[in-house]
């Protein structure tokens, strides 16, 4: 009897230890590949988002497509965590570059991310800062972000991938003036729309987060122009990225 118990205890043990991974697209090109090659697909709607249960690379995940933005992206974060069983978090997409190191389809993973449009700073709080933190940023998971760079390495070339800060907000960036505050204000790399939203959810819940972007525009005057053109491209640069990360993990 002794034995069965410990039997037992050891076995959940060693299965609540196993991971399940929330990969998080915002639009359904960011998450094509990945659907395409899950096995054992289970699908549940909830708060009109479609969740998919199943294994990728023979890894637990739940891959969903949050919709556009920092509310769309929080909410499905918060239901993954609630109603997933997830311990790990992993954003992929697109997004407009700010650093003039960067060409399109190269690749950003977070380090840190800014909600670059939260701001109390007339109660003398820093830009981006939510009332109550000190840090403006949130931080991504130390172990993914190295997972991440290498896997971006080993699938595009160590000389398209970079890791730096995310800035996040409610606003398609398209003009060279917000580019360059958003380099100075918050030394970011890359912007889009749903990244630190993501990472605030996570860091919450005390979960690893990272966040990948493959730029599919500049965040310039042409950026409109740029992102259709090459939004699908660089949305498979990511996946693919993932796809290799989880193979590693
Ligand atoms: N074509 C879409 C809108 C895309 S919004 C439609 O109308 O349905 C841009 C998406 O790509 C967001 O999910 C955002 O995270 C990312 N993105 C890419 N370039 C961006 C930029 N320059 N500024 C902000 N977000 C950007």
């Amino acid at each position: 009897m002794k034995k069965l118990t410990l039997l037992l205890t050891l076995l959940t043990s060693t299965l609540s230890l196993a991971d399940r991974i929330a990969i998080i697209g915002a639009m359904d090109s960011e998450i094509k590949i990945l659907l395409s090659q899950m096995k054992n697909i289970e699908q549940e709607e909830k708060a009109s988002v479609v969740f998919y249960k199943g294994k990728l690379e023979n890894k637990d995940v739940v891959v969903f497509k949050s919709g556009i933005g920092k509310v769309n992206a929080a909410m499905s974060t918060t239901i993954a965590m609630e109603e997933y069983d997830v311990n790990k978090i992993i954003f992929t997409g697109v997004a407009g570059a700010i650093n003039n190191n960067l060409n399109i389809t190269d690749v950003v993973v977070s380090d840190y991310l800014v909600q670059h449009d939260y701001d109390t700073t007339v109660f003398g709080t820093k830009k981006g800062a939510v009332p109550g933190s000190v840090d403006a940023k949130f931080s991504a998971d130390k172990n993914l972000i190295n997972i991440a760079k290498n896997s971006a390495e080993k699938v595009l070339g160590k000389d398209k991938v970079y890791v730096g800060t995310i800035a996040t907000g409610d606003q398609f960036i398209a003009d060279k003036k917000t580019v360059q505050a958003l380099e100075s204000e918050f030394g970011a790399w890359a912007v889009e729309m749903e990244g630190a939203a993501v990472a605030h959810v996570a860091n919450l819940y005390k979960t690893p987060v990272v966040v990948i972007r493959s730029m599919s525009d500049k965040a310039d005057g042409s950026a409109h122009m740029n992102y259709n053109d090459f939004v699908n491209i660089a949305a498979d640069n990511s996946a693919k990225i993932v796809i290799n990360m989880l193979s590693q993990m």
